[in-house]
C-alpha cells in the first residue's frame, strides 16, 4: 500500500453504507484501503476500483475476532490519515428471551470491541493530523423494543467517541460518530421486514408509516451518510470532534 494521496482505512466496504463511503472517497480524492469480513468477496470488491482505474487495498477482516484484526492490522504498512469504523450487525431480541444463544456478544463484538481493538491496533499508524469516524445510528441514542444488543453498542460506540475525541485531540485527531436513522440498505431492508411481519402489515404500507413523521419523509441513502462522512474527513472539518452527528428526527417507535 503506497500512495502520495491520504490513505482512508474503511470496514464494511463491499455493500450498503460502506461501499457508498468507499465510492466517494475516491470522488474526493483520498486513497481508500478497504476491509470486509468475507474473503470470497475480496476480487470483487478490488475489481469495482480496478475498473475505474485504481489500485485499491482490499483485506479480509472478521471484527468479532480480535486475533483476526491483530493479523489484519500487522499488514498494513503505511500511514493512515484516518479510520472511518462502519461495518455492524443488527441483530434483534427482548430482555425476556429464554433460549441461550450468542446473539447479544456477537452484536457487541462486531459494532463495539471491533472498531475499539481495530483503532487501538492502528492507532500508531495514524498521521497527525488524522481522523476518526465511528459510524453509530440513532439507536445510539435512544432505544426501542427488541433491540437492547444493537442499541448498547451503539451507545457505547458513541462512548467512545466522545473519549477519544478528549484523549486525541491535542494530537490533531478529530473523532466524530455519524448517526444515520433509516438508511435504504439490506440492513433496513431485512429489519423493515421483520418488523412489518411482527405487526402484521405488508412492507410498503410499514415503510410509509415509519417515514411519516421524518422531515424529509423517507429513508436517507447510503451516499447521503457517505456526503457527511467525507465532509467530517474534510480539512473544513479539523475543527469538529467529540459529536455525534444525528441524521434526521429520532423516529418515534415504542
Ligand atoms: P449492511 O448490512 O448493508 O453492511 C454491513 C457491512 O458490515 C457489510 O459489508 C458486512 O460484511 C460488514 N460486517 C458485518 N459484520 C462484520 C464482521 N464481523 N467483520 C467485518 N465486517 C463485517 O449494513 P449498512 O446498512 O450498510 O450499515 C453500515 C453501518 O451503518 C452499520 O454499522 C450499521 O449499524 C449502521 N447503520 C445503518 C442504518 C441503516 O438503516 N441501514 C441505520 C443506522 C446505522
Amino acid at each position: 500500500m503506497r500512495n502520495d494521496k491520504q490513505v482512508v482505512l474503511l470496514t464494511g466496504a463491499t455493500r450498503g453504507i460502506g461501499n457508498a463511503i468507499a465510492r466517494m472517497l475516491v470522488d474526493k480524492g483520498f486513497q481508500p484501503a478497504l476491509l470486509c469480513r468475507d474473503p470470497r468477496n475480496l476480487p470483487a470488491l478490488k475489481q469495482q476500483f480496478t475498473s475505474l482505474g485504481l489500485d485499491v487495498w482490499c483485506c479480509a477482516v472478521d471484527l468479532s475476532s480480535r486475533h483476526s484484526i491483530e493479523e489484519c492490522c500487522k499488514r498494513i504498512d503505511c500511514p493512515l490519515y484516518a479510520i472511518v469504523n462502519n461495518a455492524g450487525i443488527c441483530d434483534v431480541q427482548r430482555i425476556d428471551h429464554r433460549e441461550p444463544n450468542n446473539l447479544f456478544q456477537d452484536v457487541i463484538n462486531t459494532n463495539l470491541l471491533g472498531p475499539f481493538y481495530l483503532t487501538s491496533e492502528l492507532l500508531s499508524k495514524m498521521s497527525r493530523p488524522g481522523r476518526i469516524i465511528n459510524i453509530a445510528s440513532q439507536l445510539g441514542v435512544e432505544g426501542r423494543a427488541g433491540y437492547g444488543a444493537y442499541s448498547a453498542s451503539k451507545f457505547g460506540l458513541i462512548g467512545l467517541t466522545k473519549c477519544w475525541a478528549k484523549e486525541l485531540g491535542s494530537e490533531g485527531i478529530t473523532v466524530n460518530a455519524v448517526c444515520p436513522g433509516w438508511v435504504s440498505t439490506e440492513m433496513s431492508a431485512q429489519d423493515l421486514e421483520r418488523l412489518a411481519h411482527a405487526k402484521g402489515m405488508d412492507v410498503k404500507q410499514y415503510r410509509d408509516e415509519i417515514c411519516a413523521p421524518l422531515e424529509l419523509k423517507r429513508f436517507n441513502t447510503p451516499e447521503e451518510v457517505a456526503s457527511l462522512v467525507c465532509y467530517l474527513l474534510s480539512d473544513e472539518a479539523a475543527g469538529i470532534t467529540g459529536r455525534d452527528w444525528l441524521m434526521q428526527t429520532l423516529w418515534n417507535q415504542e
